[in-house]
């Protein structure tokens, strides 16, 4: 099966800047709205994700990125180390960690058990990784959606649409038409960390800003925001490390 997102990345990837001797594709995005240039490096693809305003900006935006490759070199190695998804590795699940088994005689469901603390993911080992980021975003999805719906209950909000998605920059939004969007990777956090997550977003259908009365909204339905808010800050980028497959990764990366 060809995948899309894949098909998208290689069309874009026309570029590519040698750090450290390794070649690291540079996506560029021409945004009318943005101000300036963009740059972002994705250690983990690796890529170097480049936005500037206009289609004629384009030489000069890889100059700009060309300036910052010391930074751009940094960030990379800055990465935290994978974490595929494969059978004897440990992830957390709503934080609680748990060891991935491969099960080939159960036909393609997912198992999870306690004590210890196992998933077991049934079908073919070749699919194993794919299997078990799906069957993880249909986790988040359901329980981000039942908190949801009880902080939306306790505010007196109508419900909305809640997506799940693998966004890179914000854990959570909320659209002025009032959708709802989570990455899925806070599955793996502490139920405290995602609940903190969605009361946030849920106090935006009341209050479409970061006043006072928004903290006020978001702390009458979670007591540990701030605690949520800096374990986010310590651990947040090793979220996106789960279920990053080994290959061409790292390593080669030597500041
Ligand atoms: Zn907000």
């Amino acid at each position: 099966m060809i995948d899309g997102h894949h098909m998208k990345i290689s069309a874009t990837a026309m570029h590519v800047m040698v750090v450290n001797g390794r070649e690291i594709p540079v996506d560029i995005r021409v945004n009318r709205r943005a101000r300036r240039y963009i740059l972002k490096v994705d250690p983990f693809r690796p890529a170097i994700l480049l936005t500037c305003p206009s289609q004629r900006q384009k030489k000069a935006a890889l100059a700009f990125a060309g300036e910052r490759r010391d930074w751009i070199a940094q960030q990379l190695s800055e990465a935290p180390a994978p974490q595929p998804f494969v059978p004897g590795a440990r992830i957390p699940v709503r934080g609680i960690a748990h060891e991935i088994v491969s099960d080939p005689e159960r036909r393609r469901s997912i198992e999870v058990s306690t004590c210890p603390s196992r998933i077991i993911v049934g079908g073919d080992r070749t699919h194993l990784d794919r299997r078990l980021k799906d069957w993880l975003r249909r986790e988040a999805r359901k329980e981000f959606a039942d908190h949801a719906d009880v902080f939306c209950t306790q505010l007196g909000v109508d419900r909305r649409r809640i997506s799940v998605r693998d966004t890179k920059t914000r854990w959570g939004s909320c659209s002025s038409g009032g959708t709802i969007s989570f990455s899925w990777r806070l599955i793996f956090t502490p139920q405290f960390v995602y609940k903190y997550v969605i009361a946030h977003e849920v106090a935006h259908l009341r209050h479409m800003n970061h006043s006072a009365a928004f903290w006020q909204t978001v702390d009458s339905l979670v007591e540990d925001r701030e605690e949520a808010e800096s374990w986010l800050k310590v651990n947040g980028t090793e979220l996106y490390a789960y279920g990053v497959r080994h290959s061409g990764q790292r390593g080669a990366v030597a500041a």
